[in-house]
Protein backbone atom coordinates (compact mmCIF):
# COMPACT_ATOMS: atom_id res chain seq x y z
CA UNK A 1 0.00 0.00 0.00
CA UNK A 2 1.77 3.06 -1.32
CA UNK A 3 -0.11 6.60 0.68
CA UNK A 4 0.53 9.32 -0.86
CA UNK A 5 0.16 13.03 0.84
CA UNK A 6 -0.78 15.31 -2.11
CA UNK A 7 -0.20 18.30 0.20
CA UNK A 8 3.31 17.02 1.71
CA UNK A 9 6.65 19.60 0.57
CA UNK A 10 5.61 21.92 -2.41
CA UNK A 11 2.51 19.99 -3.03
CA UNK A 12 3.88 18.04 -6.18
CA UNK A 13 3.94 14.58 -4.23
CA UNK A 14 1.84 12.65 -6.36
CA UNK A 15 3.46 13.97 -9.40
CA UNK A 16 6.84 13.41 -8.08
CA UNK A 17 5.95 9.55 -7.54
CA UNK A 18 4.26 9.41 -10.99
CA UNK A 19 6.90 11.20 -12.85
CA UNK A 20 10.20 9.47 -10.90
CA UNK A 21 8.69 6.18 -9.02
CA UNK A 22 5.45 4.29 -10.71
CA UNK A 23 7.62 3.52 -13.54
CA UNK A 24 10.65 1.98 -11.59
CA UNK A 25 8.01 -0.62 -9.36
CA UNK A 26 6.57 -1.10 -12.33
CA UNK A 27 9.63 -2.36 -14.16
CA UNK A 28 10.50 -4.27 -11.42
CA UNK A 29 7.36 -6.22 -11.26
CA UNK A 30 6.48 -4.88 -7.94
CA UNK A 31 2.36 -4.97 -7.46
CA UNK A 32 1.34 -1.76 -5.76
CA UNK A 33 -1.98 0.43 -4.18
CA UNK A 34 -1.92 4.12 -4.64
CA UNK A 35 -4.25 5.75 -1.66
CA UNK A 36 -4.02 9.69 -1.79
CA UNK A 37 -4.68 10.74 2.04
CA UNK A 38 -7.51 13.19 2.19
CA UNK A 39 -6.79 15.08 5.52
CA UNK A 40 -4.91 14.61 8.63
CA UNK A 41 -4.40 11.35 10.68
CA UNK A 42 -6.46 9.66 7.52
CA UNK A 43 -3.74 6.89 7.57
CA UNK A 44 -3.58 6.26 10.96
CA UNK A 45 -7.17 5.49 11.42
CA UNK A 46 -6.48 3.30 7.85
CA UNK A 47 -3.58 1.26 9.37
CA UNK A 48 -5.49 1.04 12.48
CA UNK A 49 -8.32 -1.41 10.96
CA UNK A 50 -6.05 -2.64 7.80
CA UNK A 51 -6.05 -6.20 6.95
CA UNK A 52 -2.27 -6.56 7.11
CA UNK A 53 -1.85 -9.36 5.65
CA UNK A 54 -2.98 -8.01 2.60
CA UNK A 55 -0.34 -6.08 2.46
CA UNK A 56 3.87 -6.92 2.18
CA UNK A 57 4.82 -3.10 3.08
CA UNK A 58 3.22 0.18 4.04
CA UNK A 59 4.97 2.86 1.58
CA UNK A 60 4.80 6.72 2.51
CA UNK A 61 5.16 9.27 -0.12
CA UNK A 62 5.37 12.25 1.93
CA UNK A 63 7.81 14.00 4.91
CA UNK A 64 7.81 12.46 7.81
CA UNK A 65 5.14 13.64 9.27
CA UNK A 66 3.02 10.69 7.51
CA UNK A 67 5.32 8.35 8.34
CA UNK A 68 4.56 9.27 12.32
CA UNK A 69 1.27 9.06 11.70
CA UNK A 70 1.32 5.44 10.27
CA UNK A 71 3.69 4.18 13.05
CA UNK A 72 1.51 5.03 15.63
CA UNK A 73 -1.50 4.03 13.91
CA UNK A 74 0.06 0.19 13.64
CA UNK A 75 1.41 0.85 17.52
CA UNK A 76 -2.33 1.80 18.65
CA UNK A 77 -4.07 -1.70 17.39
CA UNK A 78 -4.55 -4.63 19.60
CA UNK A 79 -2.18 -7.09 17.43
CA UNK A 80 0.85 -4.47 17.74
CA UNK A 81 3.28 -6.14 18.54
CA UNK A 82 2.82 -8.19 14.96
CA UNK A 83 1.50 -4.82 12.98
CA UNK A 84 4.61 -3.04 13.75
CA UNK A 85 6.46 -5.67 11.56
CA UNK A 86 5.21 -4.96 8.55
CA UNK A 87 7.72 -3.72 6.64
CA UNK A 88 7.19 -0.09 6.25
CA UNK A 89 8.67 2.37 3.62
CA UNK A 90 9.77 5.76 2.48
CA UNK A 91 10.05 7.95 -0.32
CA UNK A 92 10.61 11.67 0.25
CA UNK A 93 8.10 13.99 -1.04
CA UNK A 94 8.01 16.27 2.12
CA UNK A 95 10.03 19.48 3.16
CA UNK A 96 11.21 16.99 6.03
CA UNK A 97 12.49 14.01 4.81
CA UNK A 98 14.80 13.19 7.81
CA UNK A 99 14.44 9.39 7.43
CA UNK A 100 14.81 9.35 3.43
CA UNK A 101 17.93 11.46 3.92
CA UNK A 102 19.39 8.55 6.87
CA UNK A 103 18.72 5.49 4.89
CA UNK A 104 20.18 6.92 1.81
CA UNK A 105 23.42 7.28 3.98
CA UNK A 106 22.92 3.99 5.54
CA UNK A 107 23.24 2.66 1.91
CA UNK A 108 26.90 4.28 1.98
CA UNK A 109 26.21 7.03 -1.12
CA UNK A 110 27.02 10.46 -1.06
CA UNK A 111 24.37 13.09 -0.27
CA UNK A 112 22.18 13.76 -3.37
CA UNK A 113 19.32 16.44 -4.58
CA UNK A 114 16.00 15.76 -4.05
CA UNK A 115 15.15 14.43 -6.80
CA UNK A 116 17.83 11.85 -6.86
CA UNK A 117 17.02 11.07 -3.23
CA UNK A 118 13.68 9.72 -4.59
CA UNK A 119 15.16 7.71 -7.15
CA UNK A 120 17.46 6.32 -4.38
CA UNK A 121 14.60 5.45 -2.24
CA UNK A 122 12.63 4.16 -4.80
CA UNK A 123 15.56 1.70 -6.04
CA UNK A 124 16.09 0.53 -2.08
CA UNK A 125 12.14 -0.40 -2.35
CA UNK A 126 12.62 -1.97 -5.43
CA UNK A 127 15.11 -4.22 -3.76
CA UNK A 128 12.77 -4.77 -1.23
CA UNK A 129 15.55 -5.56 1.83
CA UNK A 130 14.33 -4.60 5.09
CA UNK A 131 16.11 -3.90 8.10
CA UNK A 132 15.05 -3.40 11.79
CA UNK A 133 14.10 0.18 13.58
CA UNK A 134 14.39 1.32 17.05
CA UNK A 135 11.61 3.28 18.18
CA UNK A 136 11.25 5.59 20.94
CA UNK A 137 7.94 5.47 23.22
CA UNK A 138 7.38 8.97 24.19
CA UNK A 139 5.40 9.99 27.75
CA UNK A 140 3.84 13.48 27.78
CA UNK A 141 2.68 14.14 30.96
CA UNK A 142 0.23 16.78 31.99
CA UNK A 143 -1.54 14.35 33.80
CA UNK A 144 1.44 11.92 34.95
CA UNK A 145 -1.51 9.05 36.50
CA UNK A 146 -2.30 8.73 32.60
CA UNK A 147 0.01 10.04 30.16
CA UNK A 148 -0.45 10.23 26.44
CA UNK A 149 2.05 8.18 25.01
CA UNK A 150 3.62 8.67 21.32
CA UNK A 151 5.72 6.31 18.92
CA UNK A 152 8.50 7.70 17.32
CA UNK A 153 11.00 6.82 14.98
CA UNK A 154 13.35 9.58 14.51
CA UNK A 155 13.66 12.83 16.95
CA UNK A 156 12.31 14.68 19.67
CA UNK A 157 13.30 18.58 20.22
CA UNK A 158 12.79 21.33 22.05
CA UNK A 159 14.21 24.73 22.01
CA UNK A 160 16.27 26.13 18.86
CA UNK A 161 15.23 23.01 16.44
CA UNK A 162 12.07 22.87 17.46
CA UNK A 163 10.92 26.03 17.03
CA UNK A 164 12.63 26.06 13.70
CA UNK A 165 10.67 23.06 12.70
CA UNK A 166 7.20 25.27 13.40
CA UNK A 167 8.12 28.53 12.51
CA UNK A 168 9.53 27.28 9.16
CA UNK A 169 6.43 25.35 8.33
CA UNK A 170 5.66 29.04 6.39
CA UNK A 171 8.24 28.32 4.18
CA UNK A 172 7.57 25.45 2.96
CA UNK A 173 6.67 26.21 -0.70
CA UNK A 174 10.42 26.53 -1.26
CA UNK A 175 10.86 22.87 -0.12
CA UNK A 176 13.90 21.58 2.10
CA UNK A 177 15.40 24.93 2.12
CA UNK A 178 12.75 25.64 4.70
CA UNK A 179 15.47 24.90 7.46
CA UNK A 180 17.76 26.95 6.42
CA UNK A 181 15.54 29.83 6.14
CA UNK A 182 14.13 29.02 9.69
CA UNK A 183 17.54 28.52 11.11
CA UNK A 184 18.51 32.24 10.02
CA UNK A 185 15.51 33.69 11.29
CA UNK A 186 15.54 32.40 14.62
CA UNK A 187 19.17 33.00 15.13
CA UNK A 188 18.49 36.37 14.26
CA UNK A 189 16.22 36.24 18.06
CA UNK A 190 17.93 33.50 19.63
CA UNK A 191 16.83 32.78 23.23
CA UNK A 192 17.37 30.87 26.31
CA UNK A 193 15.09 28.27 27.40
CA UNK A 194 14.92 26.88 30.95
CA UNK A 195 14.19 23.48 32.26
CA UNK A 196 15.92 20.43 33.83
CA UNK A 197 17.28 17.75 31.72
CA UNK A 198 17.53 14.03 32.74
CA UNK A 199 19.10 10.84 31.15
CA UNK A 200 19.86 7.21 31.66
CA UNK A 201 23.39 6.74 30.38
CA UNK A 202 24.02 4.04 28.21
CA UNK A 203 26.43 1.92 30.88
CA UNK A 204 24.15 1.73 33.32
CA UNK A 205 22.17 -1.14 34.47
CA UNK A 206 18.69 -0.87 35.35
CA UNK A 207 18.30 -1.42 38.83
CA UNK A 208 14.82 -0.35 40.42
CA UNK A 209 11.09 -0.97 39.87
CA UNK A 210 9.77 -0.18 36.63
CA UNK A 211 6.64 1.79 36.08
CA UNK A 212 3.89 -0.92 36.41
CA UNK A 213 2.18 -1.62 33.11
CA UNK A 214 -0.46 0.51 32.53
CA UNK A 215 -3.39 -1.00 31.47
CA UNK A 216 -4.95 1.42 29.10
CA UNK A 217 -2.12 1.59 26.71
CA UNK A 218 -1.41 -1.12 24.37
CA UNK A 219 2.47 -1.36 23.41
CA UNK A 220 5.50 -2.76 24.96
CA UNK A 221 6.12 -1.91 28.55
CA UNK A 222 8.87 1.15 29.55
CA UNK A 223 10.74 -0.48 31.47
CA UNK A 224 13.28 2.27 32.22
CA UNK A 225 10.76 4.75 33.14
CA UNK A 226 9.26 6.35 36.18
CA UNK A 227 5.75 8.30 36.17
CA UNK A 228 6.32 11.67 35.16
CA UNK A 229 5.10 12.73 38.97
CA UNK A 230 7.96 11.11 40.13
CA UNK A 231 12.00 11.75 40.65
CA UNK A 232 13.86 10.22 38.23
CA UNK A 233 15.64 6.60 39.73
CA UNK A 234 18.89 7.38 41.13
CA UNK A 235 21.24 5.90 38.39
CA UNK A 236 20.24 8.90 36.09
CA UNK A 237 22.14 11.37 35.59
CA UNK A 238 20.24 15.13 36.30
CA UNK A 239 22.27 17.67 33.99
CA UNK A 240 23.44 20.14 36.19
CA UNK A 241 22.42 23.07 33.72
CA UNK A 242 19.17 25.09 33.46
CA UNK A 243 19.36 27.22 30.78
CA UNK A 244 19.55 25.58 27.14
CA UNK A 245 19.27 26.85 23.62
CA UNK A 246 18.39 23.31 22.34
CA UNK A 247 17.90 19.72 23.38
CA UNK A 248 17.73 17.23 20.21
CA UNK A 249 17.02 13.54 20.85
CA UNK A 250 17.80 11.52 17.75
CA UNK A 251 17.91 7.70 16.68
CA UNK A 252 18.96 8.09 13.07
CA UNK A 253 21.28 10.05 11.71
CA UNK A 254 19.58 12.86 9.59
CA UNK A 255 17.55 15.66 10.85
CA UNK A 256 16.85 16.63 6.97
CA UNK A 257 19.08 16.16 4.07
CA UNK A 258 21.73 18.32 4.97
CA UNK A 259 21.30 18.06 8.48
CA UNK A 260 23.74 15.20 9.73
CA UNK A 261 22.92 15.63 13.42
CA UNK A 262 23.99 12.23 15.03
CA UNK A 263 26.41 10.56 12.63
CA UNK A 264 27.05 7.41 15.05
CA UNK A 265 23.35 6.76 14.88
CA UNK A 266 22.61 3.64 12.91
CA UNK A 267 19.24 2.08 12.18
CA UNK A 268 18.82 -0.06 14.91
CA UNK A 269 21.54 0.61 17.48
CA UNK A 270 19.10 0.48 20.03
CA UNK A 271 20.44 4.04 21.66
CA UNK A 272 19.29 7.67 21.63
CA UNK A 273 21.58 10.23 20.75
CA UNK A 274 21.20 13.13 22.42
CA UNK A 275 22.76 16.53 21.48
CA UNK A 276 22.36 19.60 23.92
CA UNK A 277 23.25 23.13 23.68
CA UNK A 278 24.08 24.93 26.91
CA UNK A 279 22.90 28.97 26.81
CA UNK A 280 25.94 31.39 26.81
CA UNK A 281 26.63 30.04 23.00
CA UNK A 282 27.14 32.67 20.47
CA UNK A 283 25.29 33.22 17.49
CA UNK A 284 28.47 32.73 15.65
CA UNK A 285 29.42 29.79 17.31
CA UNK A 286 25.46 28.28 16.77
CA UNK A 287 25.76 28.95 13.29
CA UNK A 288 28.81 27.27 13.18
CA UNK A 289 27.39 24.07 14.47
CA UNK A 290 24.60 23.88 12.36
CA UNK A 291 26.77 24.66 9.14
CA UNK A 292 29.27 22.05 10.07
CA UNK A 293 26.19 20.09 10.85
CA UNK A 294 26.02 19.39 7.13
CA UNK A 295 29.11 17.32 6.85
CA UNK A 296 28.61 15.96 10.49
CA UNK A 297 31.48 17.67 11.53
CA UNK A 298 30.16 19.28 14.88
CA UNK A 299 30.29 17.11 17.38
CA UNK A 300 34.44 17.51 16.54
CA UNK A 301 34.04 21.05 16.71
CA UNK A 302 35.09 21.08 20.50
CA UNK A 303 32.20 23.63 21.05
CA UNK A 304 32.59 24.39 24.79
CA UNK A 305 28.41 24.61 25.06
CA UNK A 306 27.76 21.21 23.18
CA UNK A 307 26.88 18.10 25.30
CA UNK A 308 26.46 14.58 22.78
CA UNK A 309 25.73 11.34 24.68
CA UNK A 310 24.27 8.22 24.40
CA UNK A 311 21.23 7.37 26.29
CA UNK A 312 19.02 4.86 26.83
CA UNK A 313 15.79 6.71 28.45
CA UNK A 314 15.61 11.00 28.76
CA UNK A 315 13.57 13.21 30.66
CA UNK A 316 12.69 17.13 30.10
CA UNK A 317 10.72 19.28 32.02
CA UNK A 318 10.98 22.70 30.41
CA UNK A 319 9.97 25.62 33.28
CA UNK A 320 8.04 27.98 31.00
CA UNK A 321 4.33 27.33 30.68
CA UNK A 322 3.99 27.78 26.98
CA UNK A 323 6.68 26.46 24.08
CA UNK A 324 7.46 24.25 21.56
CA UNK A 325 8.11 20.38 21.71
CA UNK A 326 8.16 18.04 18.71
CA UNK A 327 8.04 14.24 17.78
CA UNK A 328 9.72 13.55 14.77
CA UNK A 329 8.80 16.71 14.04
CA UNK A 330 5.16 17.32 14.71
CA UNK A 331 4.46 19.19 17.41
CA UNK A 332 3.25 17.44 20.24
CA UNK A 333 1.14 18.53 23.34
CA UNK A 334 3.80 20.83 25.62
CA UNK A 335 5.23 19.60 28.82
CA UNK A 336 6.89 17.40 31.07
CA UNK A 337 7.99 14.84 28.35
CA UNK A 338 10.21 12.02 28.56
CA UNK A 339 11.44 8.53 26.35
CA UNK A 340 12.79 5.42 26.47
CA UNK A 341 14.13 3.65 23.12
CA UNK A 342 12.87 0.19 22.53
CA UNK A 343 15.70 -1.47 19.97
CA UNK A 344 14.43 -2.06 16.48
CA UNK A 345 10.99 -3.33 17.04
CA UNK A 346 10.12 -1.65 13.92
CA UNK A 347 11.10 -3.07 10.05
CA UNK A 348 12.11 -1.03 7.53
CA UNK A 349 13.06 -1.32 3.82
CA UNK A 350 16.52 -0.40 3.80
CA UNK A 351 19.71 -0.93 2.28
P1 LIG B 1 5.97 17.71 5.09
O1 LIG B 1 7.39 17.22 5.28
O2 LIG B 1 5.82 18.40 3.80
O3 LIG B 1 5.53 18.50 6.27
P2 LIG B 1 4.45 15.52 6.15
O4 LIG B 1 4.39 14.11 5.69
O5 LIG B 1 5.24 15.78 7.37
O6 LIG B 1 5.03 16.42 4.98
O7 LIG B 1 2.95 15.99 6.30
C1 LIG B 1 2.58 17.15 6.97
C2 LIG B 1 1.26 16.93 7.70
O8 LIG B 1 0.20 16.73 6.79
C3 LIG B 1 1.27 15.73 8.61
O9 LIG B 1 0.91 16.18 9.89
C4 LIG B 1 0.19 14.83 8.04
O10 LIG B 1 -0.50 14.20 9.08
C5 LIG B 1 -0.72 15.79 7.34
N1 LIG B 1 -1.53 15.24 6.23
C6 LIG B 1 -1.48 14.04 5.66
N2 LIG B 1 -2.34 13.95 4.63
C7 LIG B 1 -2.95 15.14 4.54
C8 LIG B 1 -3.95 15.69 3.68
N3 LIG B 1 -4.47 14.99 2.67
N4 LIG B 1 -4.32 16.95 3.90
C9 LIG B 1 -3.78 17.69 4.87
N5 LIG B 1 -2.85 17.24 5.73
C10 LIG B 1 -2.44 15.98 5.57
MG1 LIG C 1 6.66 17.12 8.28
Amino acid sequence: MLLVNPHSGKGQALSLFTGHVQHMLNEAGVPHTLVITERQNHARELVREADLSQWGALVIMSGDGLLFEVVNGLMEREDWEEAIQTPLGILPGGSGNALAASIHHYSGAQPVSSEELLVSCGFLLCKGLVSRMDLASVHLGSSPSNPTRLFSFLSLAWGFVADVDVESEKYRHVGAARFTMGTLVRLASLRVYKGRLAYLPVDEAKNWEPMSANATLTGPPDSLLVPLDQPVPSDWVVVPEEDFVLMLAMYQSHLAKDLYAAPNSTLDDGLIHLIYVRAGISRTALLRLFLAMEKGTHLANNCPHLVYTRVRALRLEPYSPKGVITVDGEVVEYGPVQAQVHGGIATLVAP
